[in-house]
């Protein structure tokens, strides 16, 4: 596997995925990913991403109960 970046050689590894979103940052650490030997990019396969995906919904879902809640207060 090749990097889409600089095409460098690309070896399995460990990658952080970071997620900024309106109202919450989240950074996963020790996701499995492919990484460049060269440039440090990191590429998540469809599995991973589709884990992280569902994960991302259920936050926003939660964190939108909360700024609901927060309504209450207003
Ligand atoms: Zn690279």
């Amino acid at each position: 596997m090749r990097c889409y970046v600089c095409n460098g050689e690309m070896k399995k590894g460990k990658g952080s995925y970071n997620i900024h979103r309106k109202g919450y940052h989240f950074i996963l650490d020790e996701i499995p990913a492919w990484v460049c030997e060269n440039c440090g990019e990191t590429y998540f396969e469809e599995d991973e991403v589709e884990e992280i995906q569902s994960l991302i919904d259920e936050l926003d879902s939660r964190i939108k109960k909360i700024n609901k809640y927060d309504l209450e207060y207003v």
